[in-house]
């Protein structure tokens, strides 16, 4: 067992990293690439999820920090009612549904 304060440090890290991340995306791409990698492993080690707002702007294949307009594309497939995150850094996609009209 990982005890609560370990925790806690894990997860302010965690959140210090990826305010960096965003920050360094346009300007240092690797760096911020670096930090994504590192709150991914502080993660990991402690066993802390990564904060929710953050899931859809994680590169799971190349740790990029997804900013739409800058190293991704976000599009609406109304046909299959999923959003489309693609990373342009490695072209992975990632889709997420959305809810279905009620008619
Ligand atoms: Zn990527």
């Amino acid at each position: 067992m990982i005890p609560g304060w370990m925790k806690r440090i894990a997860r302010e890290r965690i959140s210090i990293l990826l305010k960096l991340a965003e920050r360094e995306v346009s300007a240092h791409k690797e760096r911020s690439k670096r930090y994504v990698e590192l709150a991914r492993k502080i993660g990991m080690r402690y066993k802390v999820r990564l904060p929710k707002k953050y899931k859809r702007k994680i590169c799971k294949s190349c740790n990029a920090y997804l900013k739409p307009g800058v190293n991704c594309t976000v599009r609406l497939v109304p046909k299959e009612r999923c959003v489309v995150w693609r990373c342009v850094e490695c072209g992975r996609e990632r889709r997420y549904p959305y809810a279905k009209r009620k008619q």
